[in-house]
């Protein structure tokens, strides 16, 4: 199975930990050295998350990448920006999860697409200032979107999809 919403150099739980542990196994060799903080995966890598706005929708996301998600964002049934993680107690750790058709995952923010938002932006800007739009600006607003691929994304898993 195609799946894009993986990263390349993407490591399993169990080869971070072998990482890690390869990485304590050396500072500790090396005694005259102070330990060096070893990254860890954010709280919600690779986790099924719920999602519930007051309007009655509700839905699980994946978070596909070990990166983090936003508390809030706008509901798809309702419009108004009142869709919550919620339920952090049922927050299920499952990084082999397959994304039903339909359901929506967190993904890396590419540069493409950092790069249309903020082409989105600046047009507003530009119409607001009745200015033309600048592309010097568009790319500072796209660096500022992507955060080096760290910031989220979220699609339809399986939109195109005909089963
Ligand atoms: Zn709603």
């Amino acid at each position: 199975m195609n799946r894009p919403y993986q990263q390349p150099g993407q490591g399993s739980r169990e080869q971070r930990r072998a990482a890690r542990r390869a990485a304590e196994k050396r500072s500790a060799a090396t005694a005259s050295e102070p330990p060096k903080a070893v990254p860890q995966q954010s709280a919600e890598a690779f986790c099924l998350m719920w999602y519930a706005c007051e309007c009655g929708h509700r839905e699980r996301i994946w978070n596909s990448r070990d990166g983090v998600t936003p508390f809030g964002m706008s509901c798809p049934s309702c419009g108004e920006a009142k869709l919550f993680h919620v339920n952090f107690g049922r927050d299920t750790y499952a990084p082999d999860h397959v994304p039903r058709n339909g359901q929506r995952i967190w993904i890396s923010m590419s540069k493409d697409r950092a790069r249309q938002i903020a082409r989105r932006t600046a047009e507003r800007i530009a119409a607001a200032r009745k200015v033309k739009i600048d592309d010097a600006m568009v790319e500072r607003i796209a660096t500022e979107i992507y955060r080096d691929g760290a910031a989220p994304d979220i699609v339809v898993w399986g939109y195109v999809e005909a089963e």
